[in-house]
């Protein structure tokens, strides 16, 4: 949207959020210790890190719940009931490109889930740019900015006592329109500084990709297929202990299992997240297992992100947000195992 940029003071940014919360819940990413994680926000905190870079958990949380009841007895569950909608704070470039993948599966595929639709129609995605970036962080190899660049309602980019603020969507524009006292004109000064932070944050970027040789995903095409039969998969799984936190804390993998468990006089149908890195993931009936290797697993979750997900929604699956780096026990660098996939076709 060509809206012209606003500024909202520091002060105002935290009226602004008491105001959205009669209507949402509001959450804003808080730093402990080395990590932001989000918070609700219920009154002005001290930790609050809107800018900085990602949260630890994956945006996916709030939308495809880590645990979730879906069905009792016969009925469904109302999907929200009388919870209000989620405004989600200082989400980053990589979180929403997470969204296009979970869209894609719960939304523009087969099957429309109720549960995430309601909660993702609902929402208000007020993003905001990275002012810093980790060492894992490699999201420009998979074409993106380390700033939104579209798919929110409001973006924010801190600048000197505040916040410039761009428009996305008419949801977006609406809030602006109804809490315009909050905001003033941006001055040009500050858009130049904008645009110098985001050049400089880039650079950290680039710098990471260039520091660990990561190739860019225009090398990625039939790199899976290609390598196929390659002892890569086999050498990376060795250290592998199966615990799945590459995929929980991914932001594009949505896998989930369906159980069922009593709850009070009827049964209940939970859906919980679910990881293709466990042996039992890809199990049948009877007991046959087509990925009963753990090189198999391994292979197979570098081939829906790198081979399905480009043939069926033109998109990797992949945002190098670098959790999976930081989150593997057994140091299994994804940024190793695509450089080692690529060279190996050249
Ligand atoms: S595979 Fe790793 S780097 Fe890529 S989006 Fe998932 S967690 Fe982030
Ligand atoms: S996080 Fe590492 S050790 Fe755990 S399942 Fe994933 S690759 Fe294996």
């Amino acid at each position: 949207m060509q809206t012209p940029l606003k500024f909202i003071s520091t002060g105002n940014l935290r009226r602004l959020l008491e105001a959205l919360g009669k209507d949402y819940q509001v959450y804003v990413p808080v730093k402990k210790g080395n990590q932001r994680f989000y918070k609700r926000y219920l009154e002005p905190c001290d930790d609050m890190a809107i800018a900085q870079v990602r949260p630890f958990e994956p945006l996916k949380a709030f939308f495809f719940s880590a645990r979730e009841k879906v069905a009792r007895g016969f009925e469904p569950e109302a999907p929200l009931r009388d919870n209000k909608p989620y405004c989600i704070v200082g989400v980053k470039a990589c979180d929403l490109k997470g969204f296009k993948v979970q869209d894609y599966v719960f939304d523009d595929h087969d099957y429309q889930d109720p549960f995430y639709i309601s909660k993702r129609k609902a929402n208000l995605i007020i993003s905001s740019d990275c002012s810093l970036a980790l060492e894992t962080c490699f999201c420009s190899a998979l074409g993106l900015k380390p700033y939104p660049q579209a798919d929110f309602d409001l973006n924010l980019s801190e600048v000197k006592k505040g916040f410039l603020v761009e428009t996305g969507s008419h949801k977006g524009e609406g809030i602006i329109k109804e809490n315009s006292s909050l905001f003033e004109e941006a001055e040009k000064e500050l858009i130049a500084k904008r645009d110098e932070n985001r050049e400089q944050v880039a650079k950290e970027v680039e710098k990471n990709i260039k520091y660990n040789d990561i190739p860019d995903q225009k090398s990625f095409k039939d790199i899976i297929q290609k390598n196929y039969d390659s002892s890569i998969w086999k050498e990376e799984a060795k250290a592998c202990v199966e615990c799945g936190a590459c995929n929980t804390v991914c932001p594009t993998c949505h896998c989930f299992l369906l159980y069922d468990q009593k709850d009070e006089d009827k049964m209940a149908r939970l859906r919980i997240w679910d990881s293709c890195m466990i042996k039992d993931f890809a199990r049948v009936a009877g007991g046959a297992n087509p990925r009963h290797k753990l090189w198999m697993r391994l292979r197979n979750r570098f081939e829906k992100k790198f081979d399905f997900f480009p043939k069926v929604a033109d998109i990797y699956a992949c945002t190098g947000c670098g959790r999976c780096i930081s989150a593997c026990p057994a140091k299994i660098d994804i940024r190793r195992v695509l450089k080692a996939l690529v060279a190996n076709v050249k």
